[in-house]
């Protein structure tokens, strides 16, 4: 159909998004077409403004508005239990728990060789200097249990066990190849709970 252009341009962008197909994205987009014009700018503009104000905690990587984070500048939160996780909404998954009192080191990914990804690419000199400097006594690797979750845990853990703090490994209570930001709250409470030495 020539003369809609707008509307094909908005149709491809929302298939852009993750679990949206075209029908969706069809669906959206008339829906948006038929909302009233401040319904819309609202929408465009929570866009844009999360884009402007939400960054990197230089601390943790987690994602913040305030830096350092809430996480790590609230002084009830154990600084020397660290939780290693691979993203930011993996941080947001164990908040969910409400149980976990530490703090976090979001990796910004994991090792996967196939893609190119090194240590280098991922936040471990950042997760070896705050070990130093801060006189962590734990760190829980939670990265996801699949190939390259495990083997990004395993790789941190060999460097880390030398300096002489505890390494735990989330337990296997998580579905095999299952993110943790799709495990219930019972399960992730279970899984950290039951952590062993790695
Ligand atoms: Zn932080």
């Amino acid at each position: 159909m020539k003369g809609l252009e707008s509307l094909f341009k908005l149709i491809d962008e929302l298939r852009k998004l993750p679990g949206v197909g075209r029908k969706t994205a069809e669906r959206l987009a008339f829906y948006l077409l038929k909302s009233q014009r401040g319904e819309v700018e609202a929408l465009a503009r929570a866009i844009i403004e999360l884009k402007d104000k939400v960054r990197l905690c230089s601390t943790c990587s987690s994602i913040t508005e305030t830096d350092p984070c809430n996480i790590c500048s609230d002084k009830n939160r154990e600084k020397n239990t660290l939780c290693v996780v691979e993203e930011p909404h993996d941080v947001f998954a164990i908040e969910r728990t409400k149980e976990y009192k530490g703090c976090y080191h979001v990796l910004m990914g994991v090792l996967s060789p196939l893609d190119g990804v090194g240590p280098s690419d991922l936040k471990i000199e950042e997760l070896l200097k705050r070990v130093r400097d801060n006189g962590v006594k734990e760190v829980i690797m939670a990265t996801n249990p699949n190939l390259e979750g495990e083997a990004t845990a395993m790789y941190i853990a060999k460097i880390l066990k030398p300096l002489g703090m505890k390494v735990t490994r989330i337990a296997r209570g998580l579905p095999v190849g299952g993110d943790l930001e799709y495990a219930d709250e019972v399960t992730l409470t279970k899984s950290m709970e039951g952590r062993q030495e790695m």
